[in-house]
């Protein structure tokens, strides 16, 4: 990379995108674009202190989204250049190869992330290259948000009646895409997508997502207005059921940063505005985006959240060790149809419905008695909207190892959760179909079926379906057994 003459062009700034890949509503782009010509670069992040790698759905996403933002930016006749390595060595070389004035990025809240920022801020200022970063993948910053003696929240509540208003502040000021000039001075050499091998071959595996999904900024515009269109009208009651596309499934979306979460949280607030029947559902929506701040908010000040449990007690829980149990429920052949339903609407299509997570994860957790971590790790692998934040908050308030979390020993049971938000059976029909024939009252056990009953409609447990992996009241004991175990250890603290 040759660096060029500084005196022949203005000087650029330099945009690093990283979790936010839009032009709408970008306030470091929007800076950028104010200061004269931008170069923006996005970076697949390796080498020490960059964090967890990407697991395969989120790299298939990533592929899809860049090869869509470069297509936006090339319609403004702007580049996106590609590297891969190191931030730290690669941003302060660019910046100053191209004479950047600038370099601006958004915010992340990771442990890592803070430290590569300010070693790469440091780096540039060394180099009389100023570093400005944004809020925008939040609505309320974490350290904005404080209980009343300046600490942070670990319940959920207070902390949402304290971050909505300035939520609602913050939305107000989004911002439309800028007019973006591009740096003619430099041409800067780009690595190629298609070699960074994000899109999975041999196989590939990915027709399922690719079916469900369009990433990139015009997807996740579709999919707010359909869901402005439709489900916002029924959210609080439809959210739990999986039969039916009952939420906004913006998840990877937001995950990336195709759609801003200020859009997101105003579109929905001017809904209600116009429409009063829209309030408790709204209401509740704009709070599952509130869960969304909360769980930035948990692993900001608590920078271990993501890798252990949050409450000490559960760090020595006596945890089972069973690889073979652990690959059913993987593949989705535990026995339990709903929780089939979920692991293999997962595999397929890289998403699972919330009420399922949960179903899924208290299966893993309590009948199977295996370390959260695990079908954290899962998930992180499997999920287009993993996501280091709300994928670890999930996990803890099943395990109840987490800040406001649901205690250990609320333990689902999968066939009454099943009955309850899957009464006709339509999900576990789709995702299971090896049960589609089966009588609305066995669809979630059909373990409790007659023999002749499964025979007619084509059902032998152990061959066409698994038996249960393990008896659901032995499971529940066990785990409650566990949990005895560890109060017994900490003696008698909650846990
Ligand atoms: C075990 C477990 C693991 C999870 N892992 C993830 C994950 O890796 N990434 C992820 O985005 N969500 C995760 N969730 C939260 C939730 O399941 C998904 O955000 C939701 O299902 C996404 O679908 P949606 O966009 O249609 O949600 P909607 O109901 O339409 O909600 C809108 C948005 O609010 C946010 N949101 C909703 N529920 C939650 C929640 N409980 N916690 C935090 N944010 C929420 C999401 O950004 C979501 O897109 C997990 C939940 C559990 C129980």
């Amino acid at each position: 990379m040759q660096a060029i003459p500084l005196n022949q062009s203005p000087r650029p700034s330099l945009v690093w995108l990283r979790d936010d890949l839009r032009l709408d509503d970008n306030p470091a782009l929007n800076a950028a674009a104010k200061e004269g010509p931008v170069v923006i670069i996005y970076i697949l992040e390796e080498g020490a202190g960059t964090g967890r790698p990407l697991g395969g759905a989120l790299k298939w996403w990533l592929h899809q989204s860049l090869k869509s933002l470069a297509s936006d930016l090339e319609a403004c006749d702007l580049k996106l250049l590609l590297r891969r390595g190191d931030p730290k060595t690669i941003i302060p070389q660019l910046a100053q190869a191209i004479g950047a004035k600038t370099v601006h990025w958004n915010r992340r809240y990771y442990a890592w992330s803070k430290l590569l920022d300010s070693a790469i801020k440091s780096k540039l200022n060394t180099i009389e290259i100023n570093a400005i970063s944004y809020k925008a993948n939040v609505l309320s910053e974490p350290w904005e948000v404080k209980t009343g003696a300046g600490g942070p929240f670990k319940v959920f509540t207070p902390f949402f009646k304290a971050a909505q208003p300035l939520c609602d502040t913050w939305a107000q000021e989004a911002i439309s895409t800028p007019k973006l000039f591009g740096f003619d001075a430099f041409d800067y050499p780009s690595e190629r997508l298609q070699d960074w091998a994000l899109h999975p071959s041999k196989p590939d595996w990915s027709g399922g997502l690719a079916h469900m999904w369009q990433p990139g900024e015009v997807g996740a515009q579709k999919r707010l207005e359909a869901f402005l269109d439709g489900p916002i009208k029924t959210y609080q009651s439809d959210r739990n059921v999986p039969g039916i596309d009952g939420t906004s499934l913006l998840s990877p979306h937001l995950r990336f940063g195709e759609i801003s979460i200020r859009r997101v949280w105003l579109a929905a607030r001017n809904a209600m505005a116009i429409d009063s029947t829209l309030t408790k559902d709204g209401q509740h929506f704009l709070s599952e985006l509130g869960w969304r701040e909360f769980s930035t908010h948990l692993i900001y000040h608590f920078e271990s959240f993501p890798d252990e449990s949050w409450k000490t007690p559960y760090r020595t829980f006596p945890w089972r060790h069973d690889p073979i149990t652990l690959r059913a429920w993987q593949r989705g052949q535990t026995g339990y149809p709903i929780v089939d339903a979920g692991m293999r609407q997962l595999y397929q299509t890289g998403w699972m419905h919330n009420r399922v997570r949960m179903i899924v994860a208290s299966f893993l957790i309590k009948h199977l008695l295996q370390d959260w971590r695990l079908g954290e790790e899962w998930f992180w692998d499997t999920l287009v909207d993993a996501d280091i934040a709300n994928n670890a908050a999930g996990w803890q308030w099943v395990a109840g190892s987490g800040a406001d979390a649901s205690p250990f020993f609320r333990i689902f049971n999968p066939m009454t959760q099943g009955e309850k938000f899957d009464p006709k059976g339509d999900y576990v029909r789709r995702f299971v179909p090896e049960l589609t024939k089966l009588p609305d009252a066995f669809i979630h056990r059909p373990f409790d079926a007659p023999k002749e009953l499964l025979q007619h409609y084509g059902v032998t447990l152990g061959q066409t379906y698994p038996h249960p992996i393990v008896d659901h009241d032995t499971g529940r004991k066990r785990a409650l057994a566990a949990l005895a175990s560890l109060k017994e250890q900490h003696n008698g603290e909650e846990a």
